[in-house]
């Protein structure tokens, strides 16, 4: 028997090569989103409002009133690698915003059709701008480049048209519009009990209710209230720890935090990398879901952790009858120097130091509250 000789190996097509590249971040309109939302509150936003149609996959809109983006930077704006969140890379290392890689919009860029309406404070108007495969293209052909003045509040609009459009295999992964209108909603869901204070609204296009609605300035209970229900509100159970619980003592919730930990840090801790502190809201003894829902925020990042959801999960194994399941947000920040975020384009895994060890401080925490009953509602660790 002969062997068929080997093929020529030929170079990718360039456009393909950014397709395929795009498909990694962006996997279906949820994770687009995610990306957008992470854009709205770097930039500083306290309203972000989303308007999808067919799932996503025909139109997602998302409006802020952020910083807004400089008319000089939109001609870049859609290239891959940049950003305005670094420039070196010790950068990497302190990281505090979502973004870093400037590879979102330039993604979306090669999969879809994107509109970008943006206006800073000091812009006396709004300047629209298209883009397709990473760069600027005129609104109609044969005028100029430039992004068009328009109308607009300060603030950005992005607009995502025909996702997926150039890449069928990928569109046909997708499940039907109101499985992808979930998975938005869902992560929604998520970004707004983590950022209680900022608005959030979803909605279908074209429709005059809302699906999801949070009005800005809440507190962390009050949005998990309005998201998760009655039910989950009335037993949720506030712990705070860290690696160094004797500066948690005598920390008292009023159950009215804003939800973000006030880790003001003393000298000793900004200089340990090791330093860490947990905030979870979570549900006691006598809630019952049929499945886990786990809010698992590493560094202000939604992310999927395994491990930690297992942990968890036998955590309340003592606590719970058999086939029950708890709801646990859990807000986790660890020194920036000892997190790689860096490990996936969709920086949905995090892997940090001491993991293992932190999360056993975490469980044994969480352990001592949920043994403490859930008439007190608040419970400090301490060791
Ligand atoms: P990254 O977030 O990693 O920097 P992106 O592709 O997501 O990369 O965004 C590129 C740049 O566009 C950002 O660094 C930011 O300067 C700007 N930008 C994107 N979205 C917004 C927004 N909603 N408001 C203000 N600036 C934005
Ligand atoms: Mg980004």
């Amino acid at each position: 028997l002969q062997l068929p000789g080997p093929k020529p190996i030929r170079r990718l097509q360039e456009s393909l090569i950014n397709r395929i590249a795009a498909g990694e971040i962006i996997h279906r309109p949820a994770s687009a989103l995610k990306e957008l939302i992470e854009n709205s509150l770097d930039a500083c936003s306290t309203s972000v409002r989303v308007t999808v149609k067919d799932g996503g996959m025909k139109l997602l809109q998302i409006q802020d009133n952020g910083s807004g983006i400089r008319k000089s930077d939109l001609s870049i704006l859609a290239e891959r690698f940049t950003t305005s969140k670094i420039s070196t890379f010790s950068d990497l290392s302190q990281l505090a915003t979502y973004g870093f890689r400037g590879e979102a919009l330039a993604s979306i860029s090669h999969v879809a059709h994107l509109t970008v309406m943006t206006k800073t404070k000091s812009d006396t108007c709004a300047w629209k701008a298209c883009y397709e495969d990473g760069t600027l293209i005129p609104a109609k052909a044969g005028l100029t480049q430039d992004p068009k003045p328009c109308a607009g509040n300060d603030g950005t609009t992005i607009i995502v048209e025909d996702l997926f459009y150039n890449t069928p295999t990928r569109l046909s992964s997708l499940r039907s519009s109101s499985e992808e209108y979930a998975r938005i909603l869902d992560v929604m869901t998520k970004y707004a009990v983590h950022n209680s204070a900022v608005s959030f609204v979803c909605k279908k296009a074209g429709s005059t209710s809302s699906d999801l609605s949070t009005p800005s300035g809440s507190t962390t209970e009050q949005v998990i209230r309005l998201l998760y229900g009655h039910s989950v509100a009335k037993e949720l159970i506030h712990v705070t720890t860290s690696s160094n619980p004797s500066k948690d003592e005598g920390r008292q919730s009023d159950g009215n935090d804003e939800g973000a930990m006030d880790v003001d840090e003393d000298q000793d801790e900004q200089d340990d990398p090791e330093a860490w502190s947990a905030e979870a809201y979570m549900s006691g003894a006598s809630y019952h879901a049929k499945k886990t829902v786990l809010l698992l925020f590493i560094n202000n990042r939604l992310v999927d952790s395994p491990r930690i959801k297992r942990s968890l999960e036998a955590t309340y194994s003592s606590i719970l009858p058999k086939g029950a399941s708890p709801y646990i947000y859990l807000s986790l920040r660890i020194d920036p120097r000892s997190v790689d975020v860096n490990v996936h384009p969709t920086k949905r895994e995090v892997h940090f130091l001491n993991e293992e060890k932190i999360i056993e401080r975490i469980c044994d925490a969480i352990q001592e509250a949920l043994s403490g009953g859930s008439r007190s509602r608040v419970f400090e660790y301490q060791t």
